[in-house]
C-alpha cells in the first residue's frame, strides 16, 4: 500500500510517498513559491533515481503543485511508481481540528464544512490545509483522502487540563480552551516507546518532550493525552526558537502602553522575536547557542539554561499530574540531537527516579534507551516521524480498521 502524505502551507507544499506497513519511504519533496512562480524539489529514495533540485515549474495555484508532484512520481525515468493507481490514499496534515475531531477522519463534504468552521481557530494554517485538500481532490478524483489533525490526539484531556480560568462563556461561546499541538508526533513517539519498553501502552505513564524549533510536552497516561504545554495557540508553554512560551499577560499591557505597540505588533514580538533568539540575541538555533555559549556568550548560555529548566519543570509537573511516570521521551530537532540539553533537563531528577547514562546519552537521531540500567524511570530518545504516523492513520481509515 502506498500513501501520499501532504502538508500544505499557504505558499508551500511538502509531500512524502510511503508504505505505512513497512515504513519504506519512496519519495519526498517540496513545492515552494506557489502563487508566485513555483520551485519544485523532488527527492526519490529509490536507488538509481535522480533528485530534481529546485527546478522552476509554474505554480499559480496548489493544483499545479500537486500535478507536478504526481508527474514526478510516475515519471518513466525518475518516478517511483508505474501509475497513479499505485497511490491508494492521501493523508493530509491539518493543523486545527477544534473539538470536532478527536481522531483522523475520511474527508467528506461534511468534514470539509467542519474544517472551514475551524478556520477562526487557526487563521494562518487551516485555509492552506483546505486548499491542499481541494487541489488533491481535483487532481486525483476518486482517491480517498484522510485528514490528520495536530490537535486530535489531545482531545482526551480532562476539562481541568484544557479549561482556562476565564469566564466560562469564553469557552461556551468562543471555544477558548487549551487544544495542544504536535499531536501526531506525540502519538507516534509514545506508541514507539511502548514497543521499545515491550509493554501495552494502556499500562504506561509517559512524558513526551517534542523539542524542536517549536516545542511542546505532553503527559500521556495509558496512551491518552491528559495534558500538554501548548494551548489555544502554539505560542504557549515552553520558550521556543523564537516564541516566548508562557508569560504574565500583564506584560502585554505594560509594553504596549510603553512603546505604543498594537496587539499585532506585540504578538509579532512574542511569536517571532522572543524565545531563544530574543533572550540570547544570537540565534533561534540550539547549535548556534551552544557555539556562542562555548565562546563565553552569557546570554546564549542563559537561553539554553532557561529552556532546559522549563522542560525540567514540565517533566516534574506532568509526573505529578499523572501520579508517576514510567518513561520520559525526547524527540524532534533538539530532543534528538542535543545531548547537552537532554542532560540538563534530566539533571537533579534522580529524586523521582530519572537517571541518565552519560555514555548512552552521547547519541543522536536513533531509537535508544539513554537512562542508566538501574534507572526506575526510563529515558528514551525516539526520532519522530509525523509523516509515517499520518500514513499509518490514513491506511487504517481507508482499510476500515
Ligand atoms: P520544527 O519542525 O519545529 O521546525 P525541528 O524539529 O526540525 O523543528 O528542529 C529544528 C531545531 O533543531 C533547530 O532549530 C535546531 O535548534 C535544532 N537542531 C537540529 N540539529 C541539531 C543538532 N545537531 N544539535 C543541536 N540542535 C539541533
Amino acid at each position: 500500500m502506498n500513501i501520499l502524505v501532504i502538508n500544505a502551507g499557504s505558499s508551500s507544499l511538502k509531500y512524502q510517498l510511503l508504505n505505512p506497513e513497512t515504513g519504506v519511504l519512496l519519495a519526498k519533496g517540496l513545492c515552494e513559491r506557489i502563487g508566485i512562480d513555483g520551485k519544485f524539489t523532488y527527492k526519490p529514495q529509490v536507488e538509481g533515481k535522480e533528485t530534481l533540485n529546485a527546478v522552476d515549474v509554474a505554480m499559480p495555484t496548489h493544483s499545479e503543485a500537486i500535478q507536478a508532484v504526481l508527474n514526478a512520481l510516475v515519471d518513466p525515468q525518475n518516478g517511483v511508481i508505474g501509475s497513479m493507481k499505485e497511490i491508494d490514499a492521501v493523508g493530509h496534515r491539518v493543523v486545527h481540528g477544534g473539538e470536532a475531531f478527536a481522531g483522523s477522519v475520511l474527508i467528506t463534504d461534511e468534514v470539509m464544512k467542519a474544517l472551514e468552521d475551524c478556520i477562526p481557530l487557526a487563521p494562518l494554517h487551516n485555509p492552506a490545509n483546505i486548499t491542499g485538500i481541494k487541489a488533491c481532490q481535483e487532481c486525483m478524483p476518486g482517491v480517498p483522502m484522510v485528514g490528520v489533525f495536530d490537535t486530535a490526539f489531545h482531545q482526551t484531556m480532562p476539562p481541568m487540563a484544557y479549561m482556562y480560568a476565564l469566564p466560562y462563556e469564553y469557552y461556551e461561546k468562543d471555544r477558548v480552551r487549551r487544544y495542544g499541538f504536535h499531536g501526531t508526533s506525540h502519538k507516534y513517539v509514545t506508541q514507539r516507546a511502548a514497543a521499545m519498553l515491550g509493554k501495552p501502552i494502556e499500562e504506561l505513564k509517559l512524558i513526551s518532550c517534542h523539542l524542536g524549533n517549536g516545542s511542546s510536552i505532553t503527559a500521556v497516561d495509558g496512551g491518552k493525552s491528559v495534558d500538554t504545554s501548548m494551548g489555544f495557540t502554539p505560542l504557549a508553554g515552553l520558550p521556543m526558537g523564537t516564541r516566548s512560551g508562557d508569560l504574565d499577560a500583564g506584560i502585554l499591557q505594560y509594553l504596549m502602553n510603553k512603546y505604543g505597540m498594537n496587539i499585532d505588533e506585540m504578538l509579532n514580538v512574542l511569536n517571532k522575536k522572543s524565545g531563544m533568539e530574543g533572550l540570547s540575541g544570537v540565534s533561534s538555533d540550539f547549535r548556534d547557542l551552544e557555539n556562542a555559549a562555548a565562546e563565553g556568550n552569557q546570554k546564549a548560555a542563559l537561553a539554553r539554561d532557561k529552556f532546559a529548566y522549563e522542560v525540567r519543570k514540565y517533566v516534574g509537573a506532568y509526573a505529578a499530574a499523572m501520579g508517576g511516570v514510567d518513561a520520559v521521551i525526547f524527540t524532534a530537532g533538539v530532543g534528538e540531537n542535543d545531548a547537552g540539553v537532554r542532560a540538563d533537563v534530566c539533571q537533579g531528577l534522580d529524586f523521582m527516579g530519572v537517571k541518565l547514562d552519560a555514555d548512552a546519552n552521547n547519541v543522536r537521531g536513533k531509537e535508544t534507551v539513554i537512562s542508566a540500567a538501574d534507572s526506575p524511570v526510563k529515558v528514551l530518545l525516539i526520532p519522530t516521524n509525523e509523516e509515517l504516523m499520518i500514513a499509518m492513520d490514513t491506511a487504517a481509515i481507508v482499510s476500515g480498521k
